[in-house]
């Protein structure tokens, strides 16, 4: 949860530090309207991302389940600017599978932080892991980063892809190669 004031005052005094006028008419309610975005934007610290993975099925078939395109909108520790893209995940069940808009509730919880996209394909992953036990796991993130498109070295249209496998998909590169033509990535 964050300090709604505290984070409006910091604001305020962010707006004064680039030469603004934090009184004028168009940013008075400005500090107040991005500490509620923040708040919002930051959710997911306060969700455990293993809850929403509690409600399982069993199956008998181990088959290859994939959920493909779940969007998501994340912000960059390291500037605080937004990235955004596509998670793909990709899983062989053991006996239990779990409802696929679970899994996006999965990655929004991740998302709404503070991140890095290596950590958080790492976290995806092990989530599921941990929670599911599944013969193995790939998770997959393309992204663009708006701290690459707005600033620094501006490549506009340049995606970051991350992997993270657990399992059988650690040792079968023909699984991996599956899944990659499956989602077209
Ligand atoms: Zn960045």
């Amino acid at each position: 949860m964050v300090d709604i004031e505290k984070a409006s005052a910091a604001m305020k005094m962010f707006l004064e530090a680039i030469g603004e006028d934090p009184n004028r008419e168009g940013l008075k309610e400005t500090p107040m309207r991005v500490a509620k975005m923040y708040n919002e934007l930051t959710a997911g610290y306060d969700d455990c991302p293993q809850e929403h993975l509690k409600k399982v099925f069993s199956v008998e078939n181990s088959e290859l389940v994939i959920v493909k395109d779940i969007e998501f909108f994340s912000l960059c520790e390291h500037h605080l600017l937004p990235f955004f893209g596509k998670v793909h995940i990709a899983y062989i069940p053991e006996e239990k599978v779990v409802g696929l808009s679970k899994l996006a509730r999965c990655v929004e919880t991740f998302a709404r932080r503070l991140q890095i996209q290596e950590k958080m394909t790492t976290q995806i992953a092990n989530t599921i892991d941990e929670t599911l036990k599944p013969i193995g796991i790939m998770v997959v993130v393309e992204a663009e980063h708006t701290c690459m498109t707005m600033r620094g070295i501006k490549k506009v249209g340049s995606s970051t892809v991350t992997f993270a496998t657990r399992g059988k998909f650690k040792e079968d590169s023909n699984l991996r190669k599956e899944v990659l033509d499956l989602i077209k990535c």
